[in-house]
Order: C-alpha cells, then sequence, then structure tokens
C-alpha cells in the first residue's frame, strides 16, 4: 500500500511572521497522521521552517532545483543546498515554472537526476493546458512529459512522486473530475509499470484547486494517491481538513 500523501505549495507567498503563525496553526491541529504531508517554502524560508518542523510529523519540501551542480548559475539553488535544510520533497517542474519560466521536459528530466542524487525526493509535475485538452491531447501530453524523465533516470524512476495537474486547474477553482483525475493517473500508472518492476511504489498525486468540497471524491479513485494543494494549503483549517480527509 502506498498510503496517501498531501503537499502544500505555497508558491511565492509567505513572511517570517506569517510563516511562524499558519507553521504553528497546522502544527498544533495535526494530531496523529496516517498520511505523510509536507510543506514546498520559497527557499529564503527553507531554514525558518526547517527550525520549526524540527520533531514533526510535517517534512519540508522545496519548490524547485537547478538542474546543475555548482557554479556560475546566479540566483539558482542546488540539491546540495537544499538538502543542508534536510529538505526531503522537491516540486519539480511545476506548470508555472514551465510556462513562465520555459523550462522544458529535458531540463525538468535533469533536475529530477540532480534532486535524486542528493537523496531528495522530486515532485515531478505533469499536465496539459486547457487547448491541450479540448483538443483530445491530454493523454499524449502527460506521456511526454514523463517520458523524458523516465528516459533520464532510468531504474530510479521508482523513488520519485508524480504529481498530475491539469495547468486549467491550478488556482482556477475548476477541478478535474474524479474520473478525468483517475483516467489520466492510470495511464500514468501504466506508463510507470512498463519503465519500472517497482512502480507500484511511486504515488501519483493530484493538484488543481483541490480543497476541502473536492478532496474527498478525488482521494477516493484508485490511483489518486494524495495531492498538491496550493491556495487550501495557505489556509490552516482547510489544509488541516485535507489532512484529515486523506487519513481517513
Ligand atoms: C499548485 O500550485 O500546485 C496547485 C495545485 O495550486 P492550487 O491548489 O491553488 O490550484
Amino acid at each position: 500500500m502506498r498510503g496517501k500523501l498531501m503537499v502544500g505549495n505555497w508558491k511565492m507567498n509567505g513572511s517570517l511572521a506569517a510563516n511562524a503563525a499558519l507553521l504553528s496553526d497546522i502544527l498544533a491541529g495535526m494530531g496523529e497522521l496516517s498520511c505523510r504531508a509536507a510543506v514546498c517554502v520559497p527557499a529564503p524560508y527553507l531554514a525558518q521552517a526547517q527550525r520549526l518542523l524540527s520533531g514533526s510529523a510535517l517534512w519540508l519540501g522545496a519548490q524547485d532545483v537547478s538542474a546543475h551542480d555548482a557554479g556560475a548559475y546566479t540566483g539558482e539553488v542546488s540539491a546540495d543546498m537544499l538538502r543542508d535544510f534536510a529538505v526531503r520533497y522537491c516540486i519539480v517542474g511545476h506548470s508555472e515554472r514551465r510556462q513562465y519560466h520555459g523550462e522544458t521536459d529535458a531540463q525538468v528530466a535533469a533536475k529530477v537526476q540532480r534532486a535524486l542524487s542528493a537523496g531528495i525526493t522530486p515532485i515531478v509535475c505533469l499536465g496539459e493546458s486547457l487547448s491541450e485538452r479540448e483538443a483530445g491531447l491530454t493523454e499524449a501530453v502527460v506521456k511526454r512529459q514523463l517520458a523524458a524523465v523516465i528516459q533520464a533516470n532510468g531504474h530510479c524512476i521508482s523513488e520519485i512522486v508524480v504529481a498530475y495537474e491539469p495547468v486549467w486547474a491550478i488556482g482556477t477553482g475548476l477541478t478535474a473530475s474524479p474520473d478525468q483525475a483517475q483516467q489520466v493517473h492510470a495511464v500514468l500508472r501504466a506508463q510507470l509499470r512498463a519503465a519500472s518492476a517497482h512502480a507500484e511504489r511511486v504515488p501519483i498525486v493530484y493538484g488543481g484547486s483541490m480543497g476541502a468540497a473536492n478532496a474527498a471524491d478525488l482521494l477516493a479513485q484508485p490511483d489518486v494517491d494524495g495531492g498538491l494543494i496550493g491556495g487550501a494549503a495557505l489556509r490552516a483549517t482547510e489544509f488541516l481538513s485535507l489532512l484529515t480527509t486523506a487519513s481517513c
């Protein structure tokens, strides 16, 4: 059994004061969890979050990692640097990075390699745009995105987390229906099975306007192993209710 994995993506939100309040409320309300949970914080707050989460059941995550080891890459953060802060998970290839920073499938695959070699679990984001969905290209797009990661990472592929995040559902309030999500997750699961004997281990989480109103139905799907949560992860009560739903 994979169990559920619930990950908050704070994106470019927060401040020292706001983070302290949010994490303190989450930790105070968390109790015993039977799902795994993490928060991916902006890089400048890794040290603060590492300190506040120390000894808790909430794992620390980052939102991006450099495709390079070290050197003249101004502004980049390496996987080894993330490891210095006990980062357990790192989002890679989020659609906002692909869209606003032109990240290609090959760059995403290289970032996945860096994270894995530093012992950090990459959460690899895949998903189609609205026009791709409307053109019937959903399967082709997510398979192409995952294929690049599989090709570059070979037998390590069972160490990743996959996040299916339809671009049209991120931050829009639109959510894939449970059936739509399950359909794509099943395609990704089959692709992982063809690549690795250990594919069953790979959590495939859903992201895109997940909230208290839709989480239970999405998480009930056989191939939906958790959530990548943006907006709702910034509100302690809603994030906690998602953790409770995932723990059922
Ligand atoms: C995300 O940023 O990965 C995300 C899923 O955001 P939201 O939940 O706000 O749609």
